[in-house]
């Protein structure tokens, strides 16, 4: 389909400096995971980006040098030649798809603690470590801020040489260049601190050493926070510039490109709990009147419209992102094609934030390809055909059952997807309707357009299989995607024998029950033995049902591993604002309908809780009869009624949404092919010459 001329500005290009876009789709520096250790991984995943449209696709926060070492998160690195030559894989891909390559040099300050270098790590001033690290910095002499420019700018040139288009001077995210920028971090009395036009010239000193050292060839942009200075943080829509206008005013006709953002990443890449689509645009409508200078910024854009009223309204002139970008590489081709309901709309759930927190490539909920381009040759929009006209039987439409029937249907595959409910979507349907957690839907939504569209895929609702019926439908594959359930016994991480009768308590709930309607009444408990976004959000709903909630977990706070995903600080304060009361350290002993019992895991010291409730959100039972009872079928009678069972997604083993679209991808991608499990996908890892 021809574009629809609507949108057409979206398509045109733009001069940065001595280099210009083809387009305003502008992948920004995002983590992947990969950094220095994956060059391979990583320029197969910056690859697809370019080959699906977009017009720059940069790097993510690339060290300058052993002194700015954030290990063990997984940075990209500029430090000697046998970088240049990983970077090298990427540019060339990317420059092979028409689009522009980017370089995002970071200068670590209090943020690093070096600590697999073991350098002292460098500061304005004498700064505790700002990741929580025992560390403090040294506060930079005039010989260290001469230095970090010699290594920043020798980091530029081989930038360059590594095939560059675009470099940056990172001054936000409360890394060495914000740390001069703010009179919070920067207690200097020397030149380079105290008055603003003190505290600004190490960035424009960084600034005109890299337009010096490359400007010629390459744009030089400067990424930077529209609340910088700040003495809090603004919050949603209320953003407080504090010194931007200055700094922008003084320094706005420096660079080739501003890419604004601020420093609060609870906000900037906010969950969809908690913040909507455009959330910065309070903070950086006004940027532009105060440079020339293409201005680009983020906001989780996945709607066409809202691009295109973010450039006609004058906010940007690019449109930046990473997580749609992520969740669906063929953004702007799709647009392109006039093809919007072909758009895998990224759904805020920042799990892909976790490759950089646990140091793995990054995944994504709604993008199963994701890090997989290079090391098993998956592409997020071609998919390997059919091998026979066998047929597949998939039993449940969770998301496994759903993106298991779409990619096997684009295989070619005659695919039958029953369902037991009338609704489809399972677990993400359900979840969907608990506070904040409506985008959800888009994994269930995406799937089922995409399944419309082919005619060897049906689908079959209120459809419960049993054992009998299953082998009726004689077909040749049978996948078992049948989910889990919440559990009632306490079985969890704290109680691996479960909790003695618990199960047999009044008033015992799980989140299956709440998310089907059935609310507790008067005071109740929520035990969050799971530590992700179910607790919080479970407590958020009941809470908003007028009773007393308080919400007891065995961690020390909070949605602990939502700390990966920014979950954790929001969830909390979240909850703390409502009124939720909130205990930690404390695992459940008992419960009989009136009151709890808990033991501190430290002292393991006893404490009751009055309550008439408690929601109990533990570990979750994989709903497998069916497949046990195929199986044996199997085994008593070998070969003659189906070629394969397997078990996918939840129901082989209970874990996050992009876990079971995952496994119901690869269970796709895998049918009746030939796999080398000894081996399964290509191993990445640094090897090239050290000169
Ligand atoms: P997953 O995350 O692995 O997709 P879900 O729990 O979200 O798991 O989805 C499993 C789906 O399977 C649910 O929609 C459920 O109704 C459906 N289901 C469970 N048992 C059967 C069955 N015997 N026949 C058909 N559908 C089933
Ligand atoms: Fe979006 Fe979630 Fe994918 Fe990240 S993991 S890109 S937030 S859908």
């Amino acid at each position: 389909m021809p574009r629809d001329p609507r949108f057409d500005i979206l398509f045109e290009p733009l001069k940065i400096g001595p280099v210009t876009t083809k387009n305003r789709f502008y992948q920004v520096p995002h983590c992947t995971g990969s950094g220095w250790h994956k060059p391979r991984t990583l320029a197969g995943l910056r690859e697809v980006k370019a080959e699906g449209g977009w017009g720059v696709v940069n790097t993510e926060y690339c060290s300058i040098h052993p002194s700015s070492d954030d290990s063990p998160h997984p940075s990209a690195s500029l430090w000697d030649k046998g970088d240049i030559k990983s970077h090298a894989l990427m540019t060339e891909k990317v420059h092979a798809h028409g689009a522009l390559a980017g370089v995002e040099l970071v200068i670590g300050g209090s943020q690093m603690a070096n600590l697999a270098s073991r350098e002292v790590a460098l500061a304005p001033s004498n700064l505790m470590n700002t990741s929580g690290n025992p560390f403090q910095t040294r506060a930079m002499d005039k010989s260290d801020i001469k230095n970090v420019r010699i290594w920043h700018r020798n980091a530029a040139l081989r930038a360059k040489e590594a095939g560059f288009d675009i470099v940056y001077v990172y001054a936000t995210h409360g890394y060495l260049i914000s740390q001069f920028l703010s009179p919070r971090t920067n207690k200097r009395i020397d030149e380079y601190g105290g008055c603003l036009g003190n505290r600004i010239r190490f960035m424009r000193e960084i600034i005109e050493d890299t337009k010096e050292a490359v400007g010629d060839t390459m744009a030089v942009a400067v990424r930077f926070s529209a609340e910088t200075n700040a003495h809090k943080s603004g919050g949603d829509g209320n953003p407080i510039p504090g010194e931007t206008e200055e700094i922008l005013g003084l320094l706005g006709e420096f660079p080739d490109l501003w890419d604004i953002n601020i420093n609060d990443y609870s906000l900037e890449m906010g969950l969809s709990r908690f913040t909507k689509e455009a959330s910065l645009t309070p903070y950086v409508k006004g940027i532009k009147e105060l440079t020339s200078k293409p201005v680009v910024t983020v906001g989780r854009f996945t709607s066409p419209d809202t691009m295109l009223a973010q450039i006609k309204g004058g906010i940007v002139d690019l449109i930046g992102a990473a997580r749609p970008s992520i969740a669906d590489p063929f953004l702007p081709k799709k647009i392109e094609e006039g093809k919007f309901e072909d758009i895998r709309e990224c759904i805020g759930c920042n799990i892909c934030y976790v490759g950089d927190g646990k140091g793995v490539p990054i995944r994504c909920t709604q993008n199963p390809t994701m890090s997989e381009e290079w090391r098993s040759g998956w592409h997020p929009e071609k998919i390997n055909k059919k091998i026979s006209d066998a047929s597949v039987l998939i039993i449940g439409a969770g998301p496994t059952g759903l993106e298991a029937a779409h990619a096997l249907g684009k295989r070619g595959y005659k695919v039958m997807l029953t369902e037991a409910s009338r609704e489809l979507g399972g677990r993400v349907s359900s979840e969907a309707k608990l506070p904040g957690l409506s985008q959800w839907a888009r994994v269930r939504d995406y799937r089922l357009q995409q399944i419309e569209k082919l005619p060897n895929v049906e689908v079959f609702r209120e459809s419960r299989m049993t054992h009998d019926q299953t082998i009726e439908v004689g077909a040749e594959h049978i996948a078992i995607a049948t989910g889990a359930e919440w559990r009632r016994d306490g079985f969890g991480g704290t109680h691996l024998n479960g909790i003695d009768g618990l199960k047999h308590s009044p008033n015992l709930f799980t989140p299956d029950d709440i998310m089907a309607g059935n609310l507790p009444d008067g005071p109740t408990i929520i035990y969050d033995d799971d530590n992700y976004y179910m607790g919080s959000v479970i407590a958020e709903k009941i809470k908003a049902s007028g009773v007393p909630t308080t919400i007891v977990t065995p961690q020390d706070m909070i949605s602990s591993w939502g700390a990966y995903t920014t979950d954790r600080w929001r969830s909390q304060s979240n909850l703390m604002k409502l009124g939720v009361k909130i205990i930690c350290a404390k695992s459940l002993k008992k419960f009989n309908g009136k009151k709890a019992e808990f033991e501190c895991i430290y002292t393991n010291s006893k404490s009751t809780i009055s309550a008439n409730s408690i929601v109990l959100i533990t570990a979750r039972k994989p709903n497998d009869e069916l497949y046990h009872s195929l199986l044996m079928h199997e085994k008593n009678y070998p070969g003659t009624t189906f070629k394969s069972l397997k078990k996918i997604g939840d129901c082989d083993a209970p874990a996050i949404i992009a876990a079971a679209i995952y496994a119901g991808h690869k269970y796709a991608r895998e049918l009746e092919e030939t796999i080398d499990y000894d081996n399964p996908f290509k191993h990445d890892r640094v090897f090239f010459e050290d000169t």
